[in-house]
């Protein structure tokens, strides 16, 4: 190692690690180092569907989200690297009067920050999606700024231009503890050696929680398992039909390479504790629930019948990190000064990763905040989580409620 000192140190080079590395590079913060155990974007980040969506129900989301839309508009302007992004937009589609009222608090929030969305009737959305079929009674929304991308290709592209601005990347290098004293941060402990440091962004994904009760810390936030599952090419899918999401069967559809990818919400949730897994446990390794990708094609086949002749190709999996209100966490950490945990993005962060990494510099530069960044503090729950199993048990109920938060 040539330094062994860094004036920030980043646990972890998924999509939230590698966009604070290159939202503090960005914003002149010198000498940066991201560590990873394994490779950049190698963990729950390689699978994702890449979904960005940005219609929320309250201002302060929305502005969030509406940045992040347009980071990823404008990805390779902002960081000098192109990424493959597809912006066809999505349909959310809602089936009942319960989820047609949230679709509207949803149109009333976009108009406010002056948001296009449009209804569409079903024709008309069939006709975008020729593969979906739907009651004559659906309410559809369409939002023209969403789209997908290619998730590692979000990561890789962070750490080229976070290392463009100075920083260095180290994969392979483990953090193996957070070295603190008088109450801060004082370096990390490494599988090469000690990096001297005074602030660490603690972005290690699943293992979030594990690293933070190795020194002494309660970080409300668990790993919960998500999956999807790809088909083979199906002749009536168009390459450029928005992403459908359905909210009462929870699901979300979108093409990929002439297929459909299709997840889902709600289907067995489960969270894990990653001491109960052994310590050379990598996102690969991640076990299938057959049963939670049955009973998710099950409530997909009446919306899109085709799924029944064609085989599935691929099945992704892996452990996006929740906290119990389901919103993330941006925020420095009570007790121990210099650290800052970036995590709990729901199955979001590829997308939330503009927003989380500029906030995580507003934190680290201490320059002023570009949205109340409250609801994003590590502090927000108190003591309520405290218990292990009441946490998993809040955060496997918000999982399992994706679409129907307002309900
Ligand atoms: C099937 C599926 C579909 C999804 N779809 C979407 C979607 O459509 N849109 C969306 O925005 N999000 C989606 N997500 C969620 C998204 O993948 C996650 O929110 C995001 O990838 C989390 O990124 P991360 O950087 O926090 O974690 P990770 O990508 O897991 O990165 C954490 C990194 O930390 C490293 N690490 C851990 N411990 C250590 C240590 N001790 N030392 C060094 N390094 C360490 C790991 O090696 C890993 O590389 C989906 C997730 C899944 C599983």
């Amino acid at each position: 190692m040539k330094s062994t000192q860094a004036d920030v140190v980043v646990i972890g080079a998924g999509v939230l690690g590698t966009s604070c590395a290159f939202h503090l590079a960005d914003a002149g913060v010198q000498n940066v180092v991201v560590l990873d155990r394994g490779t950049i974007g190698g963990g729950t980040t390689q699978f994702a569907a890449g979904q960005t969506g940005h219609l929320r129900s309250d201002r302060i989301s929305l502005e969030f989200t509406s940045y992040c839309a347009d980071f990823f508009e404008n990805f390779e302007d902002k960081t000098g690297h192109a990424v493959d992004f597809h912006q066809y937009g999505s349909l959310r589609i809602a089936l009942t009067e319960a989820y047609v009222t949230d679709l509207e608090q949803r149109v009333e929030a976009a108009k406010s920050i002056g948001q296009k969305t449009h209804y569409l009737s079903v024709p008309e959305a069939l006709k975008l999606v020729p593969s979906l079929r739907l009651e004559p009674t659906a309410q559809i929304l369409l939002s023209p700024r969403d789209g997908f991308v290619e998730p590692r290709s979000v990561a890789v592209a962070y750490a080229a231009a976070a290392i463009d601005h100075g920083a260095r990347i180290l994969t392979g290098t483990a953090v193996e503890d957070v070295l603190t004293s008088g109450g801060r941060v004082r370096g990390v402990q490494t599988s090469i050696g000690v990096i001297e440091t005074e602030r660490v962004v603690l972005a290690a994904g699943a293992w979030t929680r594990l690293l933070g009760e190795r020194f002494g810390l309660n970080i409300q936030v668990v790993p919960v398992r998500h999956q999807l599952y790809v088909t083979a090419p199906l002749s009536c899918v168009r390459e450029d039909q928005p992403i459908v999401r359905i909210t009462e069967p929870q699901l979300y559809a979108r093409q990929h390479m002439g297929g459909l990818m299709v997840g889902g919400y709600g289907y067995r949730p489960m969270s894990f504790e990653m001491e109960d897994f052994p310590e050379d446990f990598e996102i690969p390794a991640l076990s299938a629930d057959h049963i939670y990708y049955r009973e998710m094609h099950e409530a997909a086949l009446p919306f899109f019948p085709d799924l029944e002749k064609v085989p599935i190709v691929e099945q992704r999996r892996g452990l996006p990190t929740m906290a119990p209100d389901g919103q993330s966490i941006a925020s420095n950490i009570e007790g121990l000064d210099g650290l800052i945990v970036a995590s709990a993005c729901s199955v979001g962060g590829v997308h939330h990763s503009p927003g989380i990494g500029r906030i995580v510099a507003d934190i680290v530069t201490d320059r002023p905040k570009w949205l109340p960044a409250d609801g994003l503090s590590a502090a927000r729950f108190g003591s309520e989580f405290d218990n292990n199993a009441h946490l998993r048990e809040a955060c496997e109920a918000v999982y399992a409620r994706m679409y129907r938060d307002k309900i």
